[in-house]
């Protein structure tokens, strides 16, 4: 059995030690991963003071908020999505972290317009290029921030990436260094008061993206245990 409260404390424990170390003052946001695990795991997290969970499939997520019972949540999507699912996606999530090109911005923009919602997104960056994970490249940021600009229904709130999964995590700063620079940039040119998140960190690099500058972290293996997949 996974103790998932010990494990909660543990991780708000590196959390705040991070935070401490690198002299931080502002709140750091924990989006508990709850992927592939079942709703009753997102709600025995919710008891013990998570407000805000990560999912990676539009349908396991729907199916899951069918389910769920519990205190009122934000829902992050974390995932790679399809244009197919745009409309659930819109529907179910507070929070699209994971748009990683124009063309699925597209997508929602249309789906957001038809419900009259505004949709809360983070651009996905692959900082690293690495071909197997999506994500824009920063050879794109000028064209997406031109599309961003022109969606009427989408509302940016600033980027997410992931590093690449290494043995040590002192090797992926300079890819968390990077983010930091395109998150200040989006801060500049839009504001504090809409560019809000840096979302970077996962279970075995949180302290390294907290260092850097990140204020959301994606922790799922650390709080649940390993998944299936
Ligand atoms: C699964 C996943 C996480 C959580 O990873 P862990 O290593 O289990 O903490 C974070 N971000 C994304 C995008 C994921 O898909």
């Amino acid at each position: 059995m996974t103790d998932i409260a010990a494990n909660l404390e543990a991780v708000r424990e590196r959390i705040r030690n991070a935070r401490i170390r690198s002299g931080r003052v502002d709140h750091v946001q924990l989006v508990a991963v709850t992927k592939f695990h079942p709703v009753t795991a997102v709600q025995e997290a919710v008891r013990l003071g998570v407000t805000v969970v990560g999912e990676n499939r539009v349908q396991e997520a729907v199916q899951k908020q069918a389910e769920y019972t519990g205190a009122p949540i934000s829902w992050h999507l974390i995932g790679h999505l399809q244009r197919n699912k745009a409309a659930q996606a819109v529907q179910y999530f507070d929070l699209i972290e994971s748009v990683d090109s124009a063309r699925i911005l597209e997508a929602i923009q249309k789906q957001a317009e038809k419900i009259d919602k505004v949709q809360d997104i983070l651009l996905q960056f692959n900082i690293a290029e690495e071909p197997q994970k999506y994500g824009l490249k920063l050879s794109e940021y000028e064209d997406i921030l031109a599309a961003v600009e022109g969606a009427s229904h989408i509302r940016l709130r600033g980027l997410m990436c992931m590093a690449p999964l290494v043995e040590n995590p002192e090797e992926v700063r300079p890819v968390f260094r990077v983010a930091y620079n395109v998150f200040d940039d989006l801060r500049q040119r839009y504001g504090e008061e809409d560019i809000r998140y840096l979302s970077m960190g996962m279970s075995n690099d949180m302290e390294v993206a907290i260092e850097e500058g990140a204020n959301l972290v994606r922790v799922g293996t650390a709080i649940f245990g390993s998944r299936e997949q």
